[in-house]
């Protein structure tokens, strides 16, 4: 990319990114929490490098990939050159991927199996680190492929018993929930599934005090707004800041 079309590219990502924190801003306002209290993570996956390096310069530093193995060469590539990213493990992570998450990531968001977890436990204890955790819950029924599931009282047992599990190993540490709720064009129809996570964080919080369940990651370009009011600590943003999103190769 020669250095004019990088600079605005720059320039376009920044001023996209600063009116999504405005409008992060208002939704807090509104909700009566701070906006400091809402982490924006961009959504970077299969951007190339190029664009990621655009979103860094541009003051970005929590950025968002679905895919371990694409994230990795991008994790790579940027971290000789800045310091302070953190990296959103967003997607489903097949457990063979596990120790290139435990290696690299800051946060995992989609944890959903006891199997996954014990692998990240084996990598994290290896590379000498705690991974701090969001447990992937599905609360939109069957629309939703990942995730526990959490729509019944059924499923808030399974789901406990899982975590019983999870709280005893030391490598990694269990921070809140995560939701992708099923797409559709008017956010108000998402926002009885963010309702829904906060109150299954509720629940997981009483049974389980010693844990820290206070992040809820939810939103995303198309309904991030009504998470806020919601009460989403993080959202996670791709279109809405860096446009459409090349084809996964
Ligand atoms: C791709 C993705 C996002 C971002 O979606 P946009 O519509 O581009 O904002 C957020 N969360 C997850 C889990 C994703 O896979």
């Amino acid at each position: 990319m020669n250095p004019s079309s990088s600079r605005s590219l720059c320039e376009s990502i920044r001023a996209r990114y600063l009116a999504a924190r405005e409008q992060i801003e208002i939704a807090a306002q509104r909700a009566g929490r701070s906006a400091a209290s809402v982490r924006l993570v961009v959504v970077t996956k299969t951007h190339p490098v190029e664009t990621v390096r655009a979103a860094v310069e541009a003051g970005i530093r929590d950025l968002g990939e679905n895919y371990a193995e694409e994230a990795v060469q991008k994790i790579q590539a940027l971290s000789s050159e800045v310091e302070d990213l953190r990296w959103h493990m967003i997607g489903h992570v097949q457990s063979r991927k596990a120790g290139l998450v435990a290696a690299h990531f800051n946060w995992m968001h989609s944890l959903d199996s006891l199997k996954l977890a014990l692998r990240l436990e084996r990598f994290a204890q290896e590379a000498g680190r705690v991974l701090p955790v969001l447990l992937e819950c599905n609360v939109g029924g069957e629309a939703s492929k990942f995730g526990y599931p959490a729509a019944t009282p059924a499923d808030l047992n399974a789901l406990c018993r899982e975590v019983e599990q999870i709280a005893l190993l030391p490598h990694l540490q269990v921070r809140g929930l995560m939701t992708m709720p099923p797409l559709y064009d008017d956010p108000e129809r998402t926002r009885p599934f963010f309702v829904r996570l906060r109150e299954v964080r509720d629940f997981l919080a009483a049974r389980f005090p010693s844990l820290a369940w206070n992040e809820l990651s939810m939103g995303t370009s198309a309904d991030f707004v009504a998470a806020v009011e919601e009460g989403a600590t993080m959202v996670r943003i791709g279109t809405a800041i860096l446009g459409p999103r090349p084809p996964k190769d």
